[in-house]
């Protein structure tokens, strides 16, 4: 049978475990966390949901069993991801930066650095590990993070930089980040490792100035503000963070001049969870809004149920969410035949279902009528971390769109590659070639 949407046993047991994980652990903590005024509290109020996370292997479990991982793929990960973004997409949002962190080491690390920085990953004893990925910055210039391939020189594109100082066998790190979560760590003295994108040749453009290196916990030089306050995804940590002499071993470097190249795939590789995170969140919504319409009245002489336009609104709703987690499940089966990589389908699933299913939320609402803005119920949480999806991981418009259009661009691409999961080209042009 070459197409089966069934899960294998292992995989239903992983969905038990995840469902359970999430309504038992996770769910008694996040309304507050949520409504913490301060975003650093609330993100050490799911602390001990995360140790819970970390023992059961859902904080570093996709990463290769050779490096202590737990070897997951990345159909396991939609698994796991749908079941506890349900409950709460900022808490999986911290698990999947671990994996934005550490995969790009995996993908583009030497051999001795992968066994000296990944098990350790999986192996503290407390269950605290955190890994920061580190690229994001505040818009301006020099700063910004849409344009960090653009082929101009500092101060376009991204704006830390890392000066090689060969004496003393060191690269120097100045310059800000704002964004990168779990970066600042449990007590804003910084994550285990963040995975830092620099530039380590400010005079030349995005596509060769670019390179990855591994800030330990402890390095001085590196100060961590209070986490940004957002609207949604409350109880993951946005940092604001400041390299001032920063200095590191030269040997913490990998992919240098290819710094692009561990932004495209890490945000190519967490496209599809992207994209399941939407439909967990909007099948919480969709069941929330299908009870109500089932059990109340609004005054009329039945269930609102009753009423054609409200089923229908439901109908729609639940189509989406079918068609997206297909789509989600189908690029994380096509990442996985592609050794991760899918650089057009990763994105399309992550834009599509992003932007599909915050239409659907809302949807959710207008169905429930006025009291879903009574923060009584779920709903206006559910349409706060919504907005979240198209705009994070790589915002669609300025990062994931481009990524799509420039693998259709390039002379090479086939179109029918994607419905037959073979892989599509992608080069490290900007813009792409005509
Ligand atoms: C919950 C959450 C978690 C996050 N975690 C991390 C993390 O772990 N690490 C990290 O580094 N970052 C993280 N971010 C930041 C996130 O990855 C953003 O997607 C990233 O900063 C890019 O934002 P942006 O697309 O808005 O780019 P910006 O550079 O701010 O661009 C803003 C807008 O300008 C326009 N634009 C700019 N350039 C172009 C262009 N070339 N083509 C078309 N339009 C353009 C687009 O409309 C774009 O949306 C996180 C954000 C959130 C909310």
């Amino acid at each position: 049978m070459p197409i089966d949407f069934t899960l294998t046993a292992a995989q239903l047991r992983l969905r038990a475990v995840a469902r359970e994980f999430a309504n038992d652990i996770l769910a008694p903590v996040v309304r507050a966390a949520d409504e913490d005024p301060d975003p650093q509290s609330a993100f050490v109020r799911v602390k001990g949901a995360y140790v819970e996370a970390y023992k059961l292997g859902f904080a570093t479990g996709f990463i290769p069993k050779r490096y202590g991982g737990g070897g997951a793929s990345n159909l396991d990960l939609q698994v796991i991801s749908e079941e506890i973004c349900a409950v709460d997409p900022g808490f999986a949002t911290v698990l999947l930066v671990n994996g934005l962190a550490l995969m790009p080491l995996v993908w583009f690390g030497s051999e001795e650095q992968k066994r000296k920085w990944l098990p350790p990953a999986s192996a503290d004893p407390r269950g605290e590990y955190l890994a920061g990925w580190t690229v994001s910055e505040a818009a301006g210039a020099p700063g910004g993070t849409a344009n960090f391939d653009s082929p101009a020189p500092y101060p376009a594109g991204v704006s830390l930089t890392a000066t090689h100082d060969a004496r003393n066998g060191e690269y120097v790190l100045n310059g800000e980040k704002y964004w990168p979560c779990n970066s600042g760590g449990w007590d804003l003295e910084g994550a285990n490792v963040n995975v830092c994108i620099v530039r380590t040749a400010p005079e030349q453009g995005g596509a060769s100035g670019l390179s990855a290196i591994l800030v330990p916990r402890g390095t001085a030089g590196v100060s961590y503000a209070q986490p940004i306050s957002k609207i949604g995804h409350r109880v993951c940590q946005n940092n604001h963070i400041r390299f001032e002499n920063c200095r590191v071993p030269e040997e913490n470097a990998f992919a240098v001049g290819h710094g692009d190249l561990c932004i495209n795939r890490a945000f190519t590789w967490s496209g599809p969870v992207a994209a399941i995170a939407a439909v967990g969140v909007a099948r919480s919504a969709y069941e929330y809004a299908l009870d109500w319409a089932k059990t109340h009245t609004a005054g009329g002489d039945g269930p609102i149920m009753r009423h054609q336009a409200v089923g229908y609104a439901l109908a729609d709703v639940a189509m989406r969410i079918e068609a997206c987690r297909a789509f989600s499940w189908k690029a994380a089966h096509y990442q996985d035949l592609n050794d991760s990589e899918g650089h057009a389908i990763g994105a399309m699933a992550k834009v599509f279902c992003g932007e599909t299913l915050f239409d659907a939320v809302f949807k959710t609402m207008r169905i429930m009528g006025v009291n879903a803005l009574d923060r009584r119920h779920p709903l206006e949480r559910y349409l706060r971390e919504a907005a979240v999806f198209p705009l994070y991981d790589a915002g669609n418009l300025g990062m994931q769109m481009r990524k799509i259009w420039q693998v259709m661009a390039n002379p090479d691409f086939d179109p029918r590659a994607l419905m037959e999961s073979r892989l599509t080209p992608f080069e490290k042009v900007w813009p792409p070639r005509p």
